[in-house]
């Protein structure tokens, strides 16, 4: 594996690659790796010739009161890790390769970035991630690109920033990784003290609760908010939002009919955590 700083460095990687008529495959990432980020990368190795993981800790996608400056970074244990699953270039660049002075672009997407996490964290978060998504993807030109289902809101604005600029790169969403308790796995876990850790499986409990509530035929969004809802209650945890809506454009939904996305985000402790479920009605 090789660890490349530079745009041109990675472009010429890729090129020569390509020459050889090596399919590419690109892991986004903010580093701090764990199993779930490996999922992906195992994913693109399975997929792709060439795999290229990025390591780029984006300041832009951060608000002012966020934890850009106590994100956890640890390179030399990422780079470790990416070379063992089989990654061929970890992309690591500083800040001023991706936003040289005097950078003033911004890519948009409306709608979807105004809700959920885009209401909660602000429209500088989802700007900052398609504009870097949208950097990414011009400087390593993949065939396809891997993301997590754990950033669900992530992944439909990706699909829709690819769709509406004609990027001819194939959006794979791979399933949430989750620790042996249920917890999705991220890179903010670490910020979650014993009893934290502790009170954030219920997270996960609530979801269960919301998709058991379905299975049983109780496919209301009134009924499904308030059994996942007892669940983050007796954690105490108070969520930021709670929200049942459509898996293809996140708009409000009343109730299950075919499938729909619950999602959850909550300050538990010293981190704010997100998860989401797919909800499947019933068939009868
Ligand atoms: P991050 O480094 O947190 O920006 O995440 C990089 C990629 O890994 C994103 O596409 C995330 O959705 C994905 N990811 C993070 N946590 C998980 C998880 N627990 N399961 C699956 N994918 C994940």
């Amino acid at each position: 594996m090789k660890t490349l700083r530079t745009i041109a460095d990675v472009r010429a990687a890729v090129r020569a690659a390509r020459a050889d008529g090596a399919t590419v495959g690109l892991v986004p990432t903010m580093g701090a790796f764990h199993d779930g980020h490996l999922s992906l990368v195992h994913r693109a190795r399975s997929e792709s010739d060439l795999v290229v993981v990025s390591l780029f800790v984006n300041p832009t996608q951060f608000g002012a009161n966020e934890d850009l400056a106590t994100y956890p970074r640890d390179e030399g244990r990422d780079a470790e890790l990416a070379a063992a699953a089989g990654v061929d270039i970890l992309f690591a660049p500083a800040v001023t390769e991706i936003y040289p002075a005097g950078f003033a672009t911004s890519i948009h997407v409306s709608g979807l970035t105004e809700v959920l996490d885009g209401a909660a964290r602000g429209p500088h978060h989802f700007d900052g991630v398609a504009t870097v998504v949208t950097k990414l993807f011009q400087i390593v030109a993949p065939d396809a690109a891997y993301f997590g289902q754990k950033d669900a809101q992530q992944v439909l604005v990706v699909r829709r920033l690819v769709r509406d600029l004609d990027m001819p790169v194939r959006i794979v969403a791979c399933p949430i990784v989750r620790e042996p308790d249920g917890l999705a796995m991220s890179s903010r876990n670490v910020y979650l003290d014993a009893a934290a850790r502790e009170r954030a499986t219920a997270l996960n409990r609530a979801l269960d609760a919301a998709e058991a509530a379905v299975a049983g035929g109780r496919t209301d969004a009134a009924s499904i908010l308030s059994a996942a809802r007892a669940e983050l209650a007796a954690a105490a945890i108070d969520p930021e939002y709670l929200e049942l809506r459509s898996a293809d454009d996140l708009r409000p939904l009343e109730g299950v009919a075919s499938t729909a996305l619950l999602l959850v985000a909550a300050r538990v402790g010293a981190a704010r955590l997100i998860d989401n479920r797919t909800l499947e009605a019933p068939s009868t």
